[in-house]
This record gives C-alpha cells, sequence and structure tokens, in this order.
C-alpha cells in the first residue's frame, strides 16, 4: 500500500491507463489514508463505497482517469457539505458544483474530500478556520501555512496525491512551501471562478498543490479555459504543455531585492537556501542578474485595503437567510442578521469586514480604496519592466519556514508579513510557482524544514513557467518526505 501512495498523479494515471494499478485499489489506499488521518486536514471525505465523488465511470484513458483529487473547503460540491472553513456555512450543501472541480471529475479525476482552512481563505497559517487548525506534517507543533493549509498538508502527508486550493495573496504558494511541495497559481482568468466562494474577486484564482511540476501542468491543463459563467475566465491561449525541459540555457532571470535580500523578516536559513537555488540555475545555463520592483514593498499595505474592501461586499450576502446557520431567537429580521453574523464569522473575518467597510465609506473611498488601486498599477507597472528584461522572477517563497502553532496568532501584522514574497504576485495577476528548494533551521534552532522557491512569468506563460520550474526542480532533487527527511 506505501508504494502506490507514493506515486504521483501522472505516474499513477499512467499505471492505471496500462492495467498495472486499479483505479479501485489506489483510491482505497487513499481513502484509508484519509480516514486515519491525524492532522486536521480534511473536513469531509468521500465514502469510498458512496460513489458519489464523480469520475467513477470514466474511462480509464481519461487524462485524470482514476486519480483522486483533495478540494479545498471553499470550492462548492453538489450535495456536499461546503464550509469555506467558516461556521456560518454550517450544514450548507450546495445546488452545483464548481466549474474547476467538474472539470477535474469529467477529466477522469475523483474527489476523495474537501479540505480545512483558513476561513473564507483569510489567513496565512490555517489557525483562522472555524474547525480547528491543521497542523504541519513535518512537525505538528507548527503551521502547514494558508489559508490552503489542509490541501498543502494532505499531499505532503501522503493522504492525498493532489489537490486543488485557491490563492488570492499567496494562499496555494506560501502553505506549499511550508509543507515542502509544489504550489501553482495560475494567471488570473486561467481557470474558472465558478462555484469557487469568494474572498476577493479582483485577486481570487484556484490553483494546485501537488508533489511536483508536472502533476502541477496535468491538473491546470484539466482546469484552465474560458467559461461563460465567469465573465473574467478567458483560459489560456494554446492551453497548456507537459515541462520536459532539463537545461535553462540562454534564459534570463531576475532577482527582485526588494523580494529577496531586503524582504521584511528573512530568515538565514531560507536566504541560503535560496542562494543555493541560485547557484543550481546558473549551472544549469540561466543567467542571474538583480533587479528592481520599487512598490513591491508596498504590496502588502495596498492587498490589505483592496482585499478587506472586496470582501467586506462578497461577504455581506451572509445573513442567516440563504446559506447555512441562522441564530436562534425571535427577533426582528435586522437583529436576526447580527447575530447570526456574529455568531458564525470568527475574529478575522469580522476584522477585514470593518476594515473593508471603513476603506470604503464615503469621504474615506479615495484616501484608501483609490490610492491602493493606484499602488497596485505601479506594481503591475514594475512587474512589466522587469519583464522587459527577464523572461522569470525568483525569490524565496515566504520569508520563514514553517512557524509554531500560536506564534503570530496574537499580532495581525506579524501574521500578514507571511505573504510580504507572494501578495506583490496576486496584485498583478501573474501565473508564479512555488517549488521545494530544500531543508533549512528556524532562526534560532529548531528542527530542518521546508523552504520554496517561487518563480514568476509573465501573464499566461503557465507553460514556459511550467518547463522552467521542471527543469530547476530537477537540479535541486528534493526527496525529503516528512518523517523521513526533517520531522
Ligand atoms: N494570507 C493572505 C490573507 O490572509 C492571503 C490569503 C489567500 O491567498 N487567500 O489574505
Amino acid at each position: 500500500m506505501t508504494d502506490v501512495l507514493e506515486l504521483t498523479a501522472a505516474q499513477a494515471a499512467r499505471q492505471i491507463e496500462a492495467g498495472e494499478l486499479g483505479a479501485d485499489e489506489y483510491l482505497d489506499a487513499y481513502a484509508e489514508a484519509a480516514a486515519g488521518e491525524e492532522l486536521n486536514a480534511y473536513l469531509w471525505r468521500e465514502d469510498p463505497n458512496g460513489g458519489r465523488g464523480g469520475g467513477r465511470d470514466r474511462p480509464a484513458d481519461a487524462p485524470l482517469g482514476g486519480v483522486p483529487v483533495a478540494v479545498k473547503d471553499l470550492f462548492c460540491t453538489e450535495d456536499v457539505p461546503t464550509t469555506a472553513g467558516s461556521r456560518i456555512l454550517e450544514g450548507y450543501r450546495p445546488p452545483y458544483t464548481a466549474t474547476a472541480v467538474r472539470k477535474l471529475t469529467d477529466a477522469g479525476a475523483l474527489v476523495l474530500g474537501k479540505t480545512n482552512l483558513d476561513e473564507f481563505g483569510m489567513g496565512s497559517s490555517n489557525e483562522n478556520s472555524g474547525y480547528g487548525p491543521v497542523l504541519n506534517p513535518w512537525d505538528r507543533r507548527r503551521v502547514p501555512g494558508g489559508s490552503s493549509g489542509g490541501s498543502a498538508a494532505a499531499v505532503a502527508a501522503r493522504l492525498a496525491p493532489c489537490a486543488i486550493g485557491t490563492d488570492t495573496g499567496g494562499s496555494v504558494r506560501q502553505p506549499a512551501s511550508l509543507c515542502g511541495i509544489v504550489g501553482l497559481k495560475p494567471t488570473y482568468g486561467a481557470i474558472s471562478r465558478q462555484g469557487m466562494i469568494a474572498f476577493a474577486s479582483s485577486l481570487d484564482q484556484c490553483g494546485t498543490l501537488t508533489r511536483d511540476v508536472a502533476d502541477a501542468a496535468l491538473l491546470l491543463r484539466a482546469m484552465e479555459g474560458r467559461d461563460r459563467c465567469d465573465s473574467t475566465s478567458v483560459g489560456i491561449e494554446g492551453g497548456v504543455e507537459l515541462p520536459s525541459r532539463e537545461d535553462l540555457e540562454g534564459l534570463r532571470f531576475g532577482v527582485p531585492r526588494e523580494l529577496s535580500a531586503d524582504a521584511e523578516g528573512l530568515e538565514a536559513g531560507v536566504s541560503a537556501a535560496f542562494e543555493r537555488a541560485l547557484g543550481l540555475i546558473r549551472e544549469l545555463g540561466g543567467e542571474v542578474d538583480e533587479c528592481e520592483l520599487p512598490h513591491a514593498a508596498h504590496g502588502l499595505s495596498a492587498y490589505y485595503v483592496l482585499a478587506p474592501a472586496e470582501a467586506s461586499a462578497n461577504l455581506a450576502r451572509y445573513d442567516g437567510v440563504r446559506f447555512g446557520l441562522r441564530a436562534d431567537g425571535d427577533a426582528d429580521l435586522l437583529n436576526m442578521y447580527e447575530r447570526t453574523r456574529d455568531a458564525g464569522f470568527g475574529a478575522e473575518v469580522k476584522r477585514r469586514i470593518m476594515l473593508g467597510t471603513y476603506a470604503l465609506s464615503s469621504g474615506y473611498y479615495e484616501a484608501y480604496y483609490g490610492r491602493a488601486q493606484r499602488v497596485r498599477t505601479r506594481i503591475v507597472e514594475d512587474f512589466a519592466g522587469a519583464f522587459g528584461r527577464f523572461d522569470y522572477l525568483v525569490t524565496p517563497t515566504s520569508p520563514t519556514v514553517a512557524f509554531e502553532l500560536g506564534a503570530r496568532t496574537d499580532s495581525p501584522l506579524a501574521m500578514y508579513l507571511s505573504d510580504y514574497c507572494t501578495v506583490p504576485m496576486s496584485l498583478a495577476g501573474i501565473p508564479t510557482i512555488s517549488i521545494p528548494a530544500g531543508l533549512a533551521e528556524p532562526d534560532g534552532g529548531g528542527p530542518e524544514l521546508p523552504v520554496g522557491l517561487q518563480i514568476a512569468a509573465p501573464a499566461f506563460a503557465e507553460s514556459r513557467l511550467l518547463d522552467a520550474a521542471h527543469a530547476i526542480e530537477g537540479a535541486i532533487g528534493f526527496d525529503a518526505t516528512p518523517g523521513l527527511g526533517g520531522g
């Protein structure tokens, strides 16, 4: 059983197609592993005999034939509990399935379960879940990152071969980094957002959490595309090619100082692993040079005005009438709204609704929202300038390795800094991937934990991005697993 759990999704799909591995045997192995999990990674699991997860009647030669996928519980799944990590959606069963999930099952995948997350995607540690934190499989006293922490922990701990998540400011890349797996955030608009519960609509994008870069390509390929139910979706012209590149000859890599050496709170071990990765990029024939993103340091400030502003509007729909929870009592309608929202939303969600409502209020709109939008435009221009000189930009994904549970819960600001390196790419809407770059001790000592290398490319250059990431992945040769290499 242990052996099949080590296969990548692509390897398993090939073996299933060739008749060397039974789709049922493969699913059962994961269903069993997931049923016994102790990380709180899953909020709902498929009953292996229930057969509701889709894909079962697909031919084995479908691209994802027989591959189980863990789905962040921010995607609507028909008749299957969907909570967004919030108590306010307790008991909610959507009447339809998100386009991204449906495309996976159309390609032959099976939904293995719904994974834990920070409430509505707001957080960087999974401690903001209404259903308890997720533990990092590398060290259970530490966080897996967030908000797609359940998906990241499940893939790292062999509780799923692959998973999907959402990334608004770093929520796929940062947990992938902290759990030692690959996390891809595609270009804004590459994958439909239909049925993906909204946090900040101009930033939210579906992404993948996988064991390697080839699996990221496989999942993206199945999910990308224009969807008439999401007018902001455009797909990726020419589709997605599976990566094959092994060298970086003739490719130029920019290292933005603001997001590497000068990044806030960068740990020594992370910096050392990053430098080693730059050395490997050079050995593969890539040119590496320093560059500037002059406004990137203001990314977080702009993000924490824009994302809460959009969230405050998106979350207005949870009123106790249409979805999930309704607070008891015989009070009037307004009072019922208030009591439901008070009981259903957690502290971070309330903080963001207040921040966003304030930023959008008349008299303050220009000073906050308008100004943040202008910073966003400057950041977009910074990236456009850098991509005039470079094919890719590389930075550490997270300034630190996985931190201890509780270490940042008292300081929203310290928590927000977790996304210092990932937020600028979200504001620019460009495709960005995090791959494992090695292990490092945290500052002040502790176990060796995964470090992520972040690679960004121009909008819709996913195939080129995956190709470079594949070459670098091969050179890094990261093969540590939780409990074997660094637990
Ligand atoms: N950690 C960031 C936040 O709390 C990003 C979250 C995300 O990408 N969904 O908003």
